[in-house]
């Protein structure tokens, strides 16, 4: 795949205001927040869309989840709820070719989304 903004997020080489970061992945601030806690969790490999995850990405396409609940209790918005997206393709809105999990918080989201 080509390379992205968050390629470059996730090897240190482009500032973002990061709420979490492991082995595997990295959790930032979007710059264009949908809600008071608008997070973007990415695996550390570049995945371009979940259409692109394969059987052995299946424990980090998890553990990315895992991270949302884990930046949600940091942000104080886990038991109040919170909703975790991910956008694949065109017609649900993907930008940025780099697989990513939208955290959304602090507001009642609606639902069904738009
Ligand atoms: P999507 O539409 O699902 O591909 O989401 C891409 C998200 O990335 C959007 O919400 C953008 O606001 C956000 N975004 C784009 N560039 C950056 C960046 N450099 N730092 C943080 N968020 C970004």
């Amino acid at each position: 795949m080509s390379d992205t903004v968050f390629g470059k997020i996730a090897r240190g080489e482009m500032d973002a205001d990061i709420v979490y970061q492991d082995d595997q992945a990295v959790a930032f601030r979007d710059l264009n927040p949908q809600a008071p806690v608008h997070i973007l969790i990415i695996p550390r490999k570049p995945i371009a869309t979940l259409n692109d995850a394969s059987p052995e990405d299946a424990a980090l396409v998890g553990h990315l989840f895992l991270v949302a609940s884990k930046v949600a209790e940091r942000e104080g918005v886990a038991e109040q709820g919170y909703r975790t997206i991910i956008n694949c393709n065109a017609q649900a809105g993907q930008t940025v070719y780099h697989l990513h999990v939208h955290l959304l918080a602090g507001r009642a989201l609606q639902w069904p989304p738009g």
